[in-house]
Order: structure tokens, then C-alpha cells, then sequence
């Protein structure tokens, strides 16, 4: 689809992110290129889900015919849970959640947000409800305050400043030249990593969906600013059901349930204390990850 000739209420309910660099742009053209194919039902409804609970059930999916990524896939996450999903590369943890502000449709099964099939419900509707936060975030040329507005377009000026505030862009706003009307990106002020993680987040305090869906950053910002993101990430999940692919201890240690996703699909569910003892995959893949983020000078971000 050409992004440009659709409504921009519509594409800013779509994306929060843009990822960027070869691999995650081409991921993301096919997500939007697989778009077309999947349309409003006949008879789709105009839904608010003011709960957010979302059910996965006996979902089967994969991307091209007789290779499913999951298979006969199970998982009920109450609303307001933070359900932490761990496991191997490939598992499929990605194509997972992105089935559920359908990028693609389950082959079988359905997935429910508040008991509602998501495939009656508007895409609109649907997508209104579910904020994205993915690694890299996409920044367009214009104002800051352009950019966070991106969220829900229709804000007020308080209700902009104030999810400005919360993802803690005001240190920022108040170093601008011209505050929220600096112009960013390319042909303006250049934004670090982690402030442009802010922009994203602010993006989604404003939006106040029910439902999160976070796409951890493999790759480390500097401690203190990784710090400070994920205190606004673990705010922005108050309240709010909490996907996450995690690869931080320190998420995935918080979280009200981790989701061990294999290519077997889910071989453990539990808190993090019990599948410690438990002793299966979670344990030893915590162990691997323990020492590697220890190699890599992490070990203090938990
Ligand atoms: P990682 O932790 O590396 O991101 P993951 O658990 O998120 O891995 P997925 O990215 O969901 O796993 O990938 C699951 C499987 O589906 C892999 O075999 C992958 O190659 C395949 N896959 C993912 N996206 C696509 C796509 N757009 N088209 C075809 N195959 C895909």
C-alpha cells in the first residue's frame, strides 16, 4: 500500500515505530504490503474494548503453506497482566504478536480481545486499542510536537504536554530552541536513540490504548538511558495488558507471567521464582542470558 494516500488518522493508529536499518525495513514493507489482503468483515463492528483481555486459542499460523511457526497455539492473558515471552530466535514470538493487530490472519483458531472475535471487529477499531513499541522508532520531518501528536491526532494541548511528561520528554522540550515547535529529524534537531524511544512512548500515553505490545531492544542504549526507558516502558504497562518479547532480566523478572516459546511452541508458563526451580528451559536459558549480559556490561540494568 502507499502510505501516503491513507488517512492519516489511520496510519497513525497503525504505527507507533518504523524500524529501521535493511532487515527491520524489510519486515516492516511486508507487513504492510500483506495489508490489502486482509479487509473488514462483512458486517464488522466499530468495537472499544474498555477491559483488554486478550485470548489466543488453538492458533495455528505460519507464512507460507505446511510450515506453520505455531501450531495449535493456547494462552489466555487477563487484562492488565504483563506476560514476558522468551525463547529461542525463529520460535516465533515476533510472527505471535504480530497476529494480533492482525499483520496477518490465524490460519486456524481465533484470537479474542474481550471475548470478541478480532476478526469482526473493524481494523480501525481494532488497532485504536493496541499501542506498538518496537526497537527503532520512526521519526517523521516536522515538530516534535508533530510527532508525538502522531498518537491520537485529535489531542489537546494538555493532554499532549502531559504524555510529553510522563515519557519524561520535558528535560528535552525545555533544551529545544523552540521547545515542542523544534523541528526534528533530517533537516532539524537530531534525536538520540533513546529519545526518540521517549517520542514513541509519548505517542502511546496519549493514545491510551488497553493493550501493549513491546518488542524489546536487543541492542543496548547506554545504561542510564536504557534505565530510564524501561521505568517509562514499566509505566506506560500499568494498567494496561502488557505483551512483551523481553530480552532484559529485569523485565522479564517483573512480568506477572514469562511465556517460554519454542519451536515445540509453549514448553513453559510461570513466574520467574518458579520456573527457576523448575529447573527446564527457562532456567538454563536464563543462565545463558545471565552471562552474556554480564559480558556485555548489563548486568547493572537489572
Ligand atoms: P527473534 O527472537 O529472532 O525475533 P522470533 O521468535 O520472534 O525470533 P519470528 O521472527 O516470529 O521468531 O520467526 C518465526 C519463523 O517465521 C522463523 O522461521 C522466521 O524465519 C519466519 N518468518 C518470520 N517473519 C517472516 C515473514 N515475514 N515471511 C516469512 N517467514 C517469516
Amino acid at each position: 500500500i502507499n502510505v501516503f494516500y491513507q488517512p492519516l488518522e489511520k496510519i497513525a493508529a497503525l504505527i507507533e515505530t518504523y524500524p529501521k536499518g535493511i532487515a527491520g525495513f524489510r519486515r516492516y514493507q511486508e507487513l504492510l504490503a500483506t495489508e490489502p489482503d486482509i479487509v473488514d468483515a462483512p458486517g464488522a463492528r466499530e468495537v472499544d474494548v474498555p477491559r483488554g483481555d486478550v485470548a489466543f486459542e488453538n492458533v495455528t499460523f505460519g507464512y507460507s503453506p505446511g510450515r506453520p511457526v505455531l501450531t495449535d497455539l493456547t494462552l489466555r492473558v487477563p487484562a492488565g497482566e504483563t506476560v514476558a515471552f522468551v525463547g529461542p530466535s525463529g520460535a516465533g514470538k515476533t510472527t505471535l504478536l504480530s497476529l494480533l493487530p492482525r499483520f496477518y490472519d490465524v490460519e486456524a483458531g481465533r484470537i479474542t480481545v474481550d471475548g470478541i472475535d478480532i476478526r469482526d471487529m473493524t481494523m480501525a477499531s481494532l488497532r485504536r486499542q493496541i499501542g506498538i513499541v518496537q526497537q527503532d522508532v520512526f521519526l517523521f520531518a516536522g515538530t516534535l510536537r508533530e510527532n508525538i501528536a502522531y498518537g491520537r491526532l485529535d489531542a489537546s494541548e494538555p493532554e499532549l504536554r502531559d504524555a510529553a511528561r510522563r515519557a519524561r520528554l520535558d528535560t528535552l522540550i525545555e533544551d529545544l530552541p523552540e521547545g515542542l515547535d523544534t523541528v526534528i529529524g533530517e533537516r532539524g534537531v537530531k534525536l538520540s536513540g533513546g529519545q526518540k524511544q521517549r517520542v514513541a512512548i509519548a505517542r502511546i500515553f496519549l493514545k491510551n490504548p488497553p493493550i501493549l505490545i513491546l518488542d524489546e531492544a536487543t541492542s543496548a542504549l547506554d545504561t542510564e538511558t536504557e534505565r530510564a526507558i524501561q521505568a517509562s516502558l514499566l509505566e506506560l504497562s500499568q494498567g494496561r495488558t502488557t505483551l512483551v518479547i523481553a530480552h532484559r532480566l529485569a523485565t522479564i523478572r517483573n512480568a506477572d507471567r514469562i511465556v517460554v516459546l519454542t519451536p515445540d511452541g509453549i514448553t513453559e508458563e510461570g513466574r520467574h521464582e518458579d520456573l527457576l526451580t523448575a529447573g527446564g528451559a527457562y532456567r538454563r536459558l536464563h543462565e545463558a542470558q545471565a552471562l552474556h549480559q554480564k559480558g556485555a556490561g548489563l548486568a547493572a540494568a537489572e
